[in-house]
């Protein structure tokens, strides 16, 4: 028996992967274990989206060199979206001689005989595909080592056709796939028989899900189809594009109380200027309207989002657009990020970059606006009582259960009360802080 550890950075979708590279490394008789230290085989799944991203899992990649010099049979390799980039694939070849092997994010399926070469040939291998020459074919019925029985990621498709034109997703993880949509429902019907609790659809604009399916099929029919399924469950997904989002699936959203009330809305900007230049097919107004139809048709809809700030050739007055659309739309969570050049990208070669310091000074006004706007939304759920899923003990406090809402959010509830992880709980809320709620669990 083989010990693998495999460490994850980036993304759900690098995570959901991660948890398909234990599953196959199952059946060849791998056992997952917890520490670099205790491994045969070290595993990691790197992400490119920002530089931090890049450079964490190379340092990480660092600290290994130490083990491989005690130890000359262990095996190390890297995969994910960062070694996918040619440049990447070259640094790893040239400076870190104690990587044996890396491949690329279309050939997980292909790990029995990646491992079959690591293991039986003396060499270091390289396994990194051209998606122009190899797509990369959906394999379905792959096994999956699930990190939670209760909680479960799917993917229903790879890729993204977007090319926004700051972001290396489409060149590291090729053009979009669907999976079909029967292979999704058997998915979740499986997962919903084994206990699964929380199913989170995955894909990198899951709005443009099934159009390049033989038979087209709109994103809101396959979630109107899962959400028939019957059980205790409740569905979320991730990401959606502004461009494609539908009133087809809000009101999909709206009819069905298995659909959370939550939307992550990737915004980037504010600014129309900007969002033309980085290639987002909308506009302020089109993203605006998209917001009040959710929160129209899906009462108490809790809405999040992500911004890029120092996009080259953002002015004052563009980021005074994306504070003002923030202060308008009140979102409930805002995941931002100083933009970061990526290689190979259009944004790359943009003039006037932004400095630093202006963008850091951004950044800081950003989350000041955002934490108060967060604080008031979150002061409203006072008094109120939420159903939410008991994730297990709190990472701040053993006597505390940590538990997520409907809505999204994040609640602390002392133990005691017979709710158990895993489970739906009901809590009523007693305080409020910017980024978590507090309560007592009732009956
Ligand atoms: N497909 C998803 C996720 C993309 S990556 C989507 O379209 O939303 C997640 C977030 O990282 C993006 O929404 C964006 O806000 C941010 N991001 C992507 N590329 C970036 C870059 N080069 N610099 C800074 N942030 C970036
Ligand atoms: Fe990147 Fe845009 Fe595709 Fe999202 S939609 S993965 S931001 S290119």
């Amino acid at each position: 028996m083989k010990k693998i550890y495999v460490a994850t950075f980036g993304c759900q979708q690098n995570e959901a992967d991660s948890e398909t590279i234990l599953g196959i490394a199952g059946t060849l008789g791998f056992v997952p274990v917890s520490t670099p230290e205790e491994a045969d085989l070290i595993l990691y799944n790197t992400c490119a989206v920002r530089e931090h991203a890049e450079l964490k899992a190379l340092s990480t990649t660092g600290q290994l060199k130490h083990l491989k010099e005690k130890n000359r049979a262990l095996k190390i390799g890297l995969c994910g979206c960062m070694i996918q980039q040619e440049h990447r694939k070259e640094d790893i070849k040239n400076k870190y001689p104690y990587v044996d092997f890396v491949f690329g994010t279309n050939m997980i399926p292909r790990l029995p005989e990646i491992l079959e070469k690591v293991y039986g040939e003396k060499k270091r291998h390289f396994f990194v595909e051209d998606f122009d020459v190899n797509p990369g074919a959906i394999v379905e019925d792959l096994p999956v080592r699930h990190r939670y029985p209760y909680k479960a990621y799917v993917s229903i498709m790879y890729g993204c056709n977007n090319f926004c034109t700051y972001c290396v997703v489409p060149y590291v993880r090729g053009r979009e796939r669907s999976r079909e949509k029967d292979a999704v429902v058997r998915d979740v019907e499986k997962l919903v028989r084994e206990g699964a609790r929380e199913i989170t659809l995955l894909g990198q604009n899951v709005n443009s899900y099934g159009k390049d399916l033989a038979v087209p099929v709109s994103f809101a029919s396959l979630l109107g189809e899962l959400a028939a399924i019957p059980g205790d469950f409740v569905l979320r997904f991730m990401t959606s594009h502004p461009k494609d989002a539908t009133s087809e699936l809000i009101d999909t959203i709206a009819a069905s109380p298995k659909c959370e009330r939550h939307f992550h809305l990737p915004l980037q900007s504010g600014s129309d200027a900007v969002l033309k230049r980085m290639n987002r097919h909308y506009d302020r107004e089109k993203y605006l309207s998209l917001t009040r139809e959710l929160k129209e048709k899906v009462p108490g809809i809790c809405l999040t989002t992500d911004v890029i700030v120092g996009f080259p050739g953002e002015t004052d007055a563009d980021f005074e657009d994306t504070l003002s659309l923030l202060k308008e739309v009140r979102f409930d969570g805002v995941f931002s990020f100083i933009y970061s050049p990526r290689k190979g990208t259009p944004a790359e070669k943009y003039p006037d970059r932004v400095p630093e310091e202006v963008s850091r000074a951004r950044m800081a006004r950003l989350l000041d606006t955002q934490l108060a706007i967060q604080t008031e939304n979150n002061e409203a759920f006072v008094g109120r009582t939420l159903v939410a899923l008991c994730e297990g003990t709190s990472k701040n406090d053993p006597a505390f259960f940590s538990a997520r809402s409907s809505e999204g959010k994040l609640i602390h509830f002392p133990k005691g009360g017979g709710a158990r992880e895993g489970e739906f709980v009901r809590v009523k809320i007693t305080a409020a802080k910017a980024i978590m709620l507090i309560g007592e669990e009732v009956k």
